[in-house]
């Protein structure tokens, strides 16, 4: 079936066969490298301590799923976790060689390494740059040293600002950074801080995200100092406005870039375009159906550790199709935002008068944009995109 989706080339005509080839998708690859020294206290990403023999199965498990699938064609491989700079550099060439040597990926395609400034050093920045890597996506978090240290990260600022210098010294020319907002002590004047000094590292990309207290999380169970939420809003417009100010774009509600350095890895899950999530706790999108494999590494190993699986797709759990509801959530996250007729023409879905008078009111609050066959969320309608899209939904 996934193979028949990926080369669905039903000859009846010189036309169809066009058309057909045209519609081939070009997936993105998400490899989840579900290890950590240590968990942060706040967050709800899968990952597990990291031991060498743990790692190497898992290594093993995975060349095995990736040699599970059908061949795709892809631009993007993005290494997320957990912490893959734990990975040797050699380990992550020999998996992008495994991913090679099945798959059609374009020669200019976007790899980005998630990476851990704790993890990494100069040295070993240029040899993951020589295995393949030219995304380089480093976890700052914070540049103000009390609130990194609520964070109860593993690094310090100077570090972090460190491993920055050392990527573009190393030879990486796409470098990103992840930033928190709304974090315990923080004040719109550190956030705009934070905008300033990312801007100042020469950064391509900056992800800011506000911080969620997730439960089953240390932090669930209380954490001091974290702002009220319209002080975490004015956090947020600070740091906006910082980026703007810089000659960042925001291209997303979390993201911001330079001229042509958005994340082509992540806007295929805004654009609910086809990607192939390989790990535990990984999500795929393929052939129109959302798949994951559970969060637990020991039923992985067991399943993909003594080989590659003959039905890939069976060993995955079915999560639904890709409908307008996700692409109304996911497209309206994007400052592009959503587009109508790609509502109708792929989803068969539009917006009815009682949606469109809701959308009115929100564009005279200054929320949204409207304007022919789009519908924008404003920078403050990004404050409150959930409520807005539950509205709508
Ligand atoms: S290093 Fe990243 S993935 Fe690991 S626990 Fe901390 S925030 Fe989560």
């Amino acid at each position: 079936m996934y193979a028949d989706f990926i080369y669905n080339v039903y000859i009846f005509s010189k036309k169809d066969l066009i058309v057909s080839l045209m519609e081939v998708p070009v997936f993105g690859i998400y490899i989840h490298i579900p290890f950590c020294i240590r968990k942060c206290p706040y967050c709800d990403f899968y990952s597990v301590s990291v031991s060498k023999g743990l790692r190497q199965t898992y290594l093993s498990a995975l060349k095995n799923q990736i040699l599970s699938f059908d061949p795709v064609k892809a631009d993007t491989i993005y290494f997320g976790g957990g912490t893959p700079s734990l990975l040797m550099p050699e380990e992550i060439s020999e998996i992008l060689d495994v991913i090679k040597s099945k798959n059609d990926i374009s020669a200019d395609a976007e790899i980005s390494m998630e990476c851990n400034p704790a993890t990494v050093t100069k040295n070993s920045l240029r040899d993951f740059l020589s295995a393949g890597i030219n995304r380089l996506s480093v976890g700052c978090q914070s540049f103000h040293g009390p609130c990194l240290e609520a964070l109860g990260r593993l690094h310090s600022v100077q570090e972090a600002v460190q491993t920055v210098n050392d990527a573009y010294d190393a030879g990486f020319r796409n470098v990103s950074a992840d930033i928190m907002l709304g974090i315990p002590f923080e004040d719109p004047q550190i956030a705009a801080e934070d905008a300033s000094t990312a801007a100042s590292l020469g950064l391509q990309h900056v992800s800011a995200y506000l911080l969620r207290i997730c439960e089953g999380t240390p932090f669930a169970d209380g954490v001091a100092g974290v702002p009220e939420d319209d002080v975490q809003a004015e956090c947020y417009r600070a740091f906006c406005s910082v980026m703007d100010s810089c000659g960042y774009t925001q291209y997303e509600i979390s993201n911001f870039a330079r001229p042509g350095y958005e994340s082509r890895h992540n806007l295929k899950y805004w654009q609910c375009a086809s990607w192939l999530g390989l790990g535990p706790a990984a999500h795929s999108s393929i052939g129109g159906k959302r798949y994951s494999f559970p969060a637990d590494l020991r039923n992985y190993i067991s399943v993909f550790g003594s080989g590659p699986a003959s039905d890939p797709l069976a060993c995955l759990k079915e999560e639904g199709t890709v409908d307008a509801e996700e692409y109304i959530i996911t497209s309206l996250r994007t400052s592009n935002g959503l587009d109508l007729q790609t509502l109708s023409d792929r989803f068969g879905s539009s917006f009815g008068e009682p949606e469109l008078s809701f959308l009115r009111e929100c564009e005279k609050a200054g929320l949204a944009e409207i304007s022919p066959g789009r519908i924008r969320l404003t920078r403050d309608g990004f404050l409150v995109s959930n409520s807005i899209i539950s509205e709508l939904l």
